[in-house]
């Protein structure tokens, strides 16, 4: 049975590298019809908030990745928040203790600091120089009677480690750079490091994958596992995502949160899509996928061991994409935020229809679901005239052309749009104008803009009424 998880620490929001790494866990779960586990790696008190869990928790939804336990839901193998299980890993540290495996260190901030100093004096790299590996028991009676505070260290043995990296192949880690490690803190709380591998380990993880800035820790990993007697995962490394300067993708390259994208207008599944893409894709390079099909294709051996770079046009492209194919109904739900906070709703049945319909006729261009206000705002609020247009479109003859399609517009029988444009188009052919000379002022009388969906259209949807009220207004 496959479990793997996703292991945030809730020290800010959900960053698209992370989001990839929980997307490519929650695929590979549902494609080997196994289990998703989100687990909150909160040990860090200094930095850890709940309202980041929070959010990690809301966005992971908004973007449709579902787990199977977790702390929100519980599970066989909770608590699934770390701060939860620290009796837990208290238990494996004192276990390990009395096995000789792990020791205590009573060395002080000084002492550590002297001998990181002596390392580089030697050009060696830091590390600990294990002077408390064999400390005698009366010694350390005589520290502990001082009440010397001290951390619990592994003790390395010398050897090459190797794993198969599900992505990268065969990884050595030459055993010599590892020194003895902390694995629990002088307030009796454990490292990141131990915390991951107990878990991984009670969980049940068989595979364990994760950015490739893991890679490093995986040796003590290992060390860990094999001192508690666990088998070993499957480890799988996933390649960086970097921005189009090929650095690590960080703030310095605009929004890297999800959060940010959900405000920005994208849609769960684009996104969703899109970053599945980054550092993963078919042998026939396609594009778009639905969910399911995703799931269906994924398969780890196609993760790519090169960097991914995130691309924000294509996102933006990709959201546009599936814009154009997504149902009214939809754009119009997940459109209502951004029209509530442009002040553009009040809740009426005829209010939802009507702007449906003008969703619809912006749909190909609609790009984030942020343009959706203005996009529509002349349909629900008097247009604004800008002065430099005005003057371009609206001078003695445009307003007698548009006082002659007033008259014709009062007396269409039936004012659809086809009609509409039939008898504008007339109306040009017979006072021999060509039709953008009664095109473009009509659209600026109407709407107050110079671009905007089919004229027609728009004519229509508006109304008749409110059409000739705005063109007798502009007039005058
Ligand atoms: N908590 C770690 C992080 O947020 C993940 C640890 C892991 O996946 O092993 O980067």
């Amino acid at each position: 049975m496959v479990r793997v998880r996703f292991a945030p620490s809730p020290t800010g929001f959900l960053h698209i590298g992370n989001a990839r790494t929980a997307l490519f866990n929650y695929l590979f779960a549902r494609k080997n019809k196994g289990k998703f586990i989100l687990r909150i790696e909160d040990t860090d008190k200094e930095r850890s908030r709940k309202e980041y869990e929070e959010a990690i928790i809301e966005d992971l939804k908004w973007l449709g990745i579902e787990w199977d336990e977790g702390p929100d839901i519980g599970g066989e193998f909770g608590p699934y928040r770390q701060s939860e299980r620290i009796n837990i890993y208290k238990g494996f540290a004192e276990k390990l203790l009395k096995e000789g495996i792990v020791y205590k260190c009573f060395c002080t901030k000084e002492e550590l600091e002297k001998m990181r100093e002596i390392a580089q004096q030697k050009g060696l790299p830091p590390g600990y120089d294990g002077r408390c590996r064999d400390l005698t028991k009366e010694k350390i009676n005589q520290y502990e009677r001082q009440g010397r505070d001290y951390v619990l260290r592994l003790k390395v043995p010398e050897e090459k480690i190797e794993i198969n990296d599900l992505i990268r192949g065969k990884v050595v880690f030459e055993g010599e750079y590892l020194t003895d490690f902390v694995i629990m803190k002088s307030d009796g709380t454990p490292t990141f490091n131990f915390a991951v591998v107990i878990d991984d380990y009670l969980m049940k993880i068989t595979h364990v994958i994760r950015g490739e800035d893991h890679l490093s820790n995986t040796p003590k990993h290992i060390l860990i596992f094999r001192a508690i007697g666990a088998e070993l995962p499957q480890f799988a490394h996933m390649s960086m995502t970097l921005g189009p300067d090929r650095t690590r993708l960080s703030k310095r390259h605009g929004a890297t949160s999800v959060r940010a994208y959900r405000e920005e207008g994208y849609l769960p599944e684009a996104f969703f899509n899109y970053i599945a893409l980054l550092g993963w894709g078919t042998t026939e390079s396609r594009e778009i996928f639905t969910k399911e099909e995703l799931i269906n294709e994924f398969s780890i051996e196609r993760c790519h061991k090169a960097s991914a770079v995130f691309d924000k046009e294509k996102l933006l492209w990709m959201n546009s994409y599936y814009i154009r194919n997504t149902s009214i109904d939809r754009i119009y739900q997940l459109s209502l935020p951004f029209l509530r906070s442009a002040g553009l709703i009040n809740n009426s049945e005829k209010d939802e229809e009507y702007i449906k319909k003008a969703i619809f006729l912006e749909q190909e261009k609609i790009k984030t679901l942020k343009e959706v206000p203005y996009l529509i705002e002349f349909f629900l609020k008097e247009p604004e005239y800008e002065r430099e247009n005005f003057e371009n479109f609206i001078n003695e003859e445009t307003k007698k052309t548009l006082a002659d399609i007033v008259q014709i517009f009062e007396k269409i029988k039936d004012f659809k749009k086809e009609e509409i444009e039939n008898k504008v188009r007339g109306y040009c052919k017979e006072k021999n104008i060509k039709t953008s000379l009664v095109f473009h002022p009509l659209r600026f009388a109407v709407s107050g803009r110079t671009k905007g969906p089919d004229l027609f259209g728009m004519i229509e949807l508006l109304g008749r009424e409110k059409v000739i009220e705005r063109i007798k207004k502009l007039i005058k």
